[in-house]
């Protein structure tokens, strides 16, 4: 079973369903050459992708382009079911730092196919993500800066400000198709930046007030 910890209480979250924004950030839809779209774009990773910090991401045999993504991730504190954008914060209990590790080769040959992407963003180690901190300990979320850098160069640096689709409004478009449960995650997109890490190298994620993560590739 793998948990994370709500800092500063003594509650542990089983982590459940891990629901993940594509193209949230207008310039790294860019980036990749991707429209921006009206509606969220929603995948998911299996709790088994989860590590933690100063774990390592493995990179599948199959895949010789590997990709860090910095995520501000969300933690349910509680069942919900069609929340409204006004109730949307009643249910994150807390504040987290992830990085989507994404094969952006293999998932670039299954998008032409129109294929889906699982196996290129759910795969063993796709998933580092820290413990939360209390969502009540965080007065702007929609502020927070995210940061990433490889081997100690600076790779992205954006801010939650530049999210198309907020945090309230994420939260009421996930509840209306599936039922979120306490200990479920959700990834809110990616900055630009994004780019390729190799065997040997160190990445460290860094949201400031929420966390951090140091994380080693092999
Ligand atoms: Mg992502």
């Amino acid at each position: 079973m793998i948990t994370r910890k709500l800092i500063d209480t003594d509650q542990r979250f089983s982590i459940g369903k891990i629901v993940c924004l594509a193209r949230n950030y207008a310039e790294h839809a860019r980036e990749l050459g991707n429209e921006t779209p009206d509606a969220p774009v929603l995948f998911m990773k299996p709790a088994s992708s989860v590590i933690g910090d100063a774990d390592s991401v493995k990179i599948p045999n199959y895949s010789d382009e590997c990709h860090f993504e910095v995520e501000l991730a969300l933690l349910v504190g509680k069942q919900c079911r069609e929340v409204s954008v006004e109730e949307a914060g009643d249910y994150i209990a807390g504040y987290g730092v992830a990085i989507d590790m994404t094969l952006r080769d293999v998932q670039g040959r299954l998008k032409a196919k129109g294929l889906p992407w699982e196996i290129a963003k759910g795969f063993d180690t796709a998933c580092p993500l820290s413990d939360f901190v209390l969502a009540s300990s965080i007065a702007e979320p929609q502020n927070l800066n995210l940061m990433l850098s490889v081997n100690g160069d600076v790779r992205q640096n954006g801010t939650a400000s530049d999210m198309i689709h907020g945090i309230p409004q994420i939260i009421a478009y996930i509840s209306a198709i599936f039922t979120l449960e306490a200990g479920d995650i959700i990834l809110t997109g990616t900055p630009a930046g994004v780019g390729k890490v190799v065997s040997g190298d160190v990445m460290t994620a860094e949201i400031p007030l929420v966390g951090k993560l140091k994380i080693t590739v092999t």
